[in-house]
């Protein structure tokens, strides 16, 4: 055994993942419930599928359930879902199912990657190639040098789609909207900001807000809050669900234009 082989193989491995990524069809920010939903069907089709998680775990919000308590509630609308990614799951009561957390993360996380989503830990998204008033890309660093506020320079990945998946900090739309002079559409031409909670309303208006908010870039699960104005939901996780399949069915359509 040879250390350098061994090194050689992670090099060579990593390259090549890295070179697939360089012109993906789509680039989904966030690997959270409804951005690895939204990856895990489109790459199952066939879609060059990029995602970039910032955190050492992919998984975003699941993995605490509600408070620790480490159960999730899932609504009987989004069961097809959960059968689709083969996530087990308990039934609760006549309208919802409950779903043991650590095995939802690490469901969809192994699902959503066996069916061919490309996904890069420990890299942020800090910023968007953008070419004659479309999103064409995207601007990544890894994540140490962000968080040492290193000055290393970033790379850049070409998508003819760009998803902010990032959850409550909609980073990638708000980074977008303060640095550029942009209309996004959202009532006000910007982020619009996450309400209180209200677990209908909101569970209803994450799947409605999933949408282009800019041509060439798109937002699902709990960023479409933050940015067309919802409520929060708390520990339900039915609309994130359905969030990412809608998302799936829009972006096939954004990828054969
Ligand atoms: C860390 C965390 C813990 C949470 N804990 C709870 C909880 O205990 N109970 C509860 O009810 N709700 C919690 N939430 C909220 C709830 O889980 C979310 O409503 C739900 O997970 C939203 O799913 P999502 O698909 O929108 O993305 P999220 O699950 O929010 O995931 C978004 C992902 O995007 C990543 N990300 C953000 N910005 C960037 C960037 N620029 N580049 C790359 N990656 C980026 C984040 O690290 C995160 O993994 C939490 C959310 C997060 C992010």
């Amino acid at each position: 055994m040879r250390e350098i082989d061994i090194t050689k193989g992670i090099v060579e491995s990593h390259v090549k993942s890295l070179d697939k990524a360089l012109q993906s069809d789509v680039v989904i920010v966030g690997a959270g419930p409804s951005g690895l939903v939204a990856g895990g069907y489109l790459a199952e089709k066939g879609y060059n599928i990029t995602m970039l998680e910032k955190r050492l775990s992919p998984g975003g919000g699941i993995w605490g359930g509600g408070m620790g308590y480490k159960f999730v509630i899932i609504q009987e609308e989004a069961r097809q879902v959960l059968e689709d990614f083969d996530i087990p799951f308990s039934r609760y009561g006549d309208k919802y199912l409950s779903v043991d957390a650590i095995t939802f993360a690490s469901g969809l996380i192994y699902k959503a990657s066996s069916m061919g989503v490309n996904i890069f830990n420990i890299t942020v998204c800090e910023d968007l190639l953008v070419r004659e008033g479309r999103v064409a890309g995207v601007v990544i660093n890894n994540s140490l040098a962000e968080i040492n506020h290193l000055p290393v320079d970033p790379l850049t990945l070409e998508a003819k789609a760009v998803v902010d998946a990032t959850g409550h900090d909609h980073d990638v739309v708000r980074t977008f909207s303060s640095k550029n002079d942009v209309r996004l559409n959202t009532p006000t031409g910007k982020p619009v900001g996450e309400r209180s909670m209200f677990a209908s309303t909101a569970e209803d208006a994450v799947v409605e807000n999933t949408s282009e908010v800019y041509p060439g870039l798109f937002v699902c699960g709990m960023s479409t809050a933050a940015v067309y104005g919802g409520y929060r939901m708390g520990p339900i996780f039915g609309g994130m669900l359905l969030s990412g399949k809608k998302l799936a069915g829009l972006l096939e359509e954004a990828c054969s234009r």
